[in-house]
């Protein structure tokens, strides 16, 4: 098994404080890595700076062993590899599902129209938006609309995916269909490192569970090692 993404002693500060302390983890293909702790203990940082929205003070990440930071990477295709989704779904209010998925495609990697509308169609029917593609996201619930991005992450065809609590701001009765295009995701083979407050799918959709507190990993292991049985 290959490690697909790697954080090799990785520190991140935000002015004096100290927020990722030598963090080293290895995300290996097809894996899900599901990463739990406190709030304030670098989650949602780690996976930034996973996608480059966070630069890093020491250390190396690597995708694919090419570190994010090398000079003669192509920077913008690294990125492209790294499909991340977010608690807001941030997209295009005046933008229609379907050109919401087609857009990067589009205007980052010149796909021709019909290929990139062809491919939007396929993955709105992937995550259950067949019927939807032509509405705005103002006619949609916010399940619908996190699935839409979901969708568009993917359209980039990404080597990994992350999620940063992606159910949170949704109402309760909306989190399930989330977590089960994600569900479904993983067993397609989809690597993925995942920050989530929903134990069950941890246990029951992770294969390595990450226990984060005060900016290091404190604790990696099988989901067994960390949940009773249910
Ligand atoms: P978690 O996702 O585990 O809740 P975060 O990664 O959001 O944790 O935050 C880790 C720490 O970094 C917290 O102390 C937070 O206040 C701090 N932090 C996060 N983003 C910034 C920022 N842009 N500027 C300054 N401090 C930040
Ligand atoms: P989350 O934990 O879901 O990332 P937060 O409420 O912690 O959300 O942070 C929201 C935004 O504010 C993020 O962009 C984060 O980087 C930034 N942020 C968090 N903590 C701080 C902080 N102490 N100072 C400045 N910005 C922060």
């Amino acid at each position: 098994m290959s490690h697909l993404l790697e954080f090799d002693e990785v520190d991140k500060y935000f002015g004096d404080t100290h927020v990722l302390k030598q963090v080293s983890l290895d995300v290996d293909e097809t894996e899900v890595c599901v990463v739990i702790g406190p709030s304030g203990s670098g989650k949602s940082t780690l996976l930034r700076c996973a996608n480059r929205l966070e630069e890093i003070q020491g250390g190396e990440i690597r995708l694919d062993g090419v570190p994010l930071s090398d000079p003669d990477a192509d920077i913008n295709r690294l990125r492209q590899q790294i499909g991340m989704v977010f608690q807001s779904f941030n997209l295009f209010p005046h933008k229609t599902a379907l050109e919401n998925v087609t857009l990067a495609p589009l205007k980052v990697r010149g796909i021709d129209e019909d290929m990139a509308n062809a491919r939007g169609e396929e993955l709105l029917e992937q995550v259950g938006l067949g019927a939807q593609m032509n509405s705005y996201p103002n006619q949609l619930s916010g399940g619908q609309q996190q699935r839409v991005a979901i969708a568009r992450a993917l359209a980039m065809d990404p080597k990994v995916m992350l999620f940063d609590e992606v159910t949170s701001a949704l109402d309760p009765e909306l989190v399930g269909e989330v977590l089960e295009v994600m569900r479904t995701l993983a067993d397609d083979g989809m690597t993925m490192m995942v920050v989530t407050h929903e134990m069950g799918f941890a246990r029951e959709v992770g294969d390595r569970i990450v226990l984060m507190a005060d900016g290091s990993v404190v604790e990696t292991g099988a989901p067994e090692q960390f949940f009773e049985n249910p």
